[in-house]
């Protein structure tokens, strides 16, 4: 099945917007809107495209800046993690709870919802037709995200990122941040080289910089 992937570089923090869609159908999903909703749904349009989903990985302002205006240009339906949908203000849009495993279709396309709670509490990837992975701040390219700020906690996250190091080696990866070498990477590059992946027990990821 044919994908449509755009990755969009938005702000001042490095942050990756992406919209997923169905070349078929001409739906697509709006990743973690923030900063340059106008720009980014600009694009949507130029390319033919719908949005219908915003899908959320975490409830970081910078994740989320641009929910309200997105929904109120599309009426699209925003995904998160119950744990997470705090911030979000109420009525701005209707709400789809994330629930661990949860799967859901933007057009044909199969999504899952996977629990990856660390960064935050509802932190969440999102696997798309079992080959793309969008990892938000869980797992960047050569790193992971935070786990210091209020919700975070680095056991939790920890154990995270294990699952995600057992999945299949040829998921592409699509983080949240442009924090690395390459702007996607997989689960396998990353388990050979992302020393967050690569340690052995929790006592060694806790001793990484
Ligand atoms: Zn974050």
């Amino acid at each position: 099945m044919t994908i449509y992937i755009k990755q969009i570089e938005v702000g001042l923090m490095q942050n990756f917007n992406y919209l997923i869609g169905d070349p078929e159908t001409k739906e697509c999903a709006y990743v973690d809107p923030a900063w340059e909703a106008d720009r980014v749904l600009k694009i949507a349009k130029a390319d033919g495209y719908r949005v219908t989903k915003i899908l959320l990985t975490h409830n970081h302002f910078d994740h989320i800046e641009g929910v309200d205006k997105v929904v109120a240009e599309t009426g699209a339906e925003v995904v998160i993690n119950p744990d997470d949908e705090q911030p979000l203000r109420r009525g701005a849009g209707r709400l789809v709870k994330a629930t661990p495993g949860l799967m859901f279709k933007v057009g044909g396309l199969e999504i899952e919802a996977l629990h990856t709670p660390g960064h935050t509490p509802g932190s969440t990837c999102y696997l798309v037709s079992g080959r793309y992975l969008i990892t938000g701040d869980t797992l960047f390219q050569g790193n992971c995200g935070r786990s210091d700020l209020p919700g975070g906690d680095p056991k939790i996250l920890f154990k995270s990122l294990r699952e995600l190091a057992g999945l299949d080696p040829t998921i592409k990866i699509y983080p949240g941040h442009d924090y690395g070498t390459k702007p996607v990477t997989s689960i396998g590059y990353e388990k050979e080289h992302n020393p967050t992946l690569r340690a052995k027990d929790f006592a060694e990821f806790d001793r990484l910089p």
